[in-house]
């Protein structure tokens, strides 16, 4: 296609219009609550007894909606509905499917507050964030469905015959199951099904169950785009009640997971097992979870490095999977470091997402918990600095957390993802031990060096072993087609969203050879 790919730019809240407009949209969804939402198969849409509830982790109470569970039977007949249209989408040329896309991100821009507005209410986004989310969407969409048409267009090179016509074609593989994680509840979700449905596969969605709605308003987008029903199903449901059955289905061709290392794991696990009526190995694509360090030299400027250390660890409350949780700090600049990281951490006002808070409550109930318990466990462990405190009267609250001197071998905070608001912060003599220490994780997502040496930063891009590293800037934030992004070892299988290079994990290629002289 004869488009340059552009980044969609980010709504400036500050503009007192603009932050109205998202005022207005979350006032317009807050008269939706509460609703039912069907399951939706080739198009159907199916109401259930059994529902999943989902609610604003800012306000407890507050139910966003109600998502009908698939029983294994429904998903069956997902996966079946979704095989047989694979048949017809399979077919359908690029182009048309670029049609589409290109209609899915007109459909998004028109509902581009309301959709964000469902964001901040089910996931406890602010404005930013959940803009920030609509904005990686639509970039993924244009990425690949820009990406679909060059891989039709730049097959594998092949050597002229005389006596041959020789060719190579990228096809789809089949039907995809995509399984996403609720912390970027649009984008990585959205960016999961569209790679795939635009390189001509056909998918079934088993949104998280945390942010099941705003998978809902997504379904509904694509089919006001057009896209044609049985191309992408939905079926809510528990992961621990119908996730193996549908990893295990035999019509499963693969498997498009971003989550923890340990959901990721368990599916990797089954899915290497054939099941009876199973014709091909399954594809696994498993994005997991980080233990991202920053590391900070003697001559890094402090300032900025604790602001941007503050920016990854705190924003969105920590649930990113690029967040830093580890700070590792040379000894000669550590107390001044400390100093500014805290005051940074104590610039953040928290509150409701819909009140456009800097941070937010974490998502929902075991997660405060598990946090809870991390935090009393680092204050066991090392020297609490600021934050330590929580609340889950209202909503699910996590004050900003900062625990120094931890030992970085014995200590649980200083290994576990936590996947919350909360740093250990570790002193080491010299820039290779930092390197060491940021590498001693069984993770290797993102990671961010601090310095003005130059020496440092050539030693960390050779030897900081992560996929996304950064430089003198935050290790959050990865932008389509600037940032690859995916993770190294335990982090994942490295897909790299958002480039040409993530759609190789949903075609294969095909060689076509016909005999022109016999
Ligand atoms: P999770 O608990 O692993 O859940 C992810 C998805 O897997 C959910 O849809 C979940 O459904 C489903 N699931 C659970 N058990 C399953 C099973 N046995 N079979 C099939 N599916 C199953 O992760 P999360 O809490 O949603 O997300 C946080 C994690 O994601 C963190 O570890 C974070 O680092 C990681 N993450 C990684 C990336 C990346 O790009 N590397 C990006 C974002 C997040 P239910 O919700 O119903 O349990
Ligand atoms: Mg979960």
């Amino acid at each position: 296609m004869n488009r340059i790919f552009v980044n969609e730019p980010e709504r400036d809240f500050s503009n007192p219009k603009v932050k109205e407009n998202m005022e207005k949209a979350i006032a317009a969804v807050e008269l939706e609550l509460g609703k039912d939402y069907p399951l939706v198969i080739g198009g159907e849409k199916i109401f259930t007894e059994k529902k999943t509830t989902s609610i604003n982790p800012c306000k407890k109470d507050q139910v966003i909606g109600y998502a009908s569970n698939a029983s294994k039977e429904l998903a069956d007949k997902a996966i079946r509905v979704a095989y047989d249209t694979y048949e017809e989408w399979r077919l359908v040329p690029t182009r048309v499917k670029y049609d589409y896309i290109m209609r899915l991100i007109g459909v998004l821009q028109k509902r581009r507050y309301e959709i964000a507005a469902w964001m901040i209410l089910e996931t406890g986004k602010n404005f930013g964030e959940a803009d920030g989310e609509i904005c990686e969407a639509i970039d993924f969409f244009n990425a690949y469905a820009q990406g679909a048409v060059y891989l039709e267009e730049h097959p594998v090179p092949l050597v002229e015959s005389t006596v041959e016509n020789n060719r190579s074609e990228y096809r789809p593989i089949g039907v995809g199951l995509v399984i996403p994680p609720w912390n970027f509840p649009f984008s990585i979700m959205a960016g999961m099904v569209i790679s795939a449905v635009v390189t001509g596969n056909t998918v079934c969605i088993k949104p998280a169950s945390d942010a099941p709605i705003t998978t809902c308003k997504f379904v509904e987008m694509c089919e006001e785009a057009g896209i044609p029903a049985g191309v992408i199903n939905l079926i809510p449901g528990s992961g621990s009640e119908i996730g193996d059955f549908v990893v295990d289905h035999p019509l499963t061709r693969f498997i498009n997971f971003t989550g923890s290392k340990a959901v990721g794991l368990r599916i990797a696990e089954r899915a290497a097992k054939v099941n009876e009526g199973q014709k091909w190995i399954k594809r696994i694509i498993a994005e997991m979870g980080g233990k991202n360090a920053i590391v900070v030299d003697s001559s890094a400027d402090l300032r900025w490095a604790a602001k941007q250390a503050a920016a990854a660890a705190f924003t969105f409350q920590g649930q990113k999977c690029s967040a830093c949780s580890r700070a590792i700090v040379l000894s000669d600049v550590y107390d001044e470091f400390l100093t500014y990281f805290k005051e940074e951490a104590e610039s953040y006002q928290q509150g409701a997402g819909k009140d456009n808070m800097d941070i937010c409550a974490v998502i929902n109930k075991a997660s405060f918990d598990k946090i809870a318990s991390m935090i009393e466990q680092g204050k066991s462990e090392g020297r609490l600095i600021t934050g330590g405190t929580y609340d889950d009267s209202v909503g699910f609250y996590v004050k900003p957390t900062i625990i120094a001197d931890v030992d970085p071998k014995t200590s649980v905070i200083a290994n576990q993802e936590i996947f919350g608001p909360v740093v250990a912060v570790m002193k080491v003599d010299t820039f290779e031990d930092a390197i060491d220490l940021a590498n001693a994780t069984e993770y290797g997502l993102t990671g961010s060096v601090f310095s003005a040496n130059r020496e440092n930063i050539e030693y960390a891009k050779d030897n900081f072993f992560v996929g996304n590293l950064y430089i003198n800037r935050k290790c959050t934030g990865a932008v389509v087609y600037n940032h690859p992004f995916g993770g190294y070892n335990m982090s994942g299988t490295t897909a790299k969203t958002g480039t040409v290079d993530y759609l190789y994990n949903f075609v294969q290629l095909k060689s076509i050879s016909e005999n022109i002289v016999y």
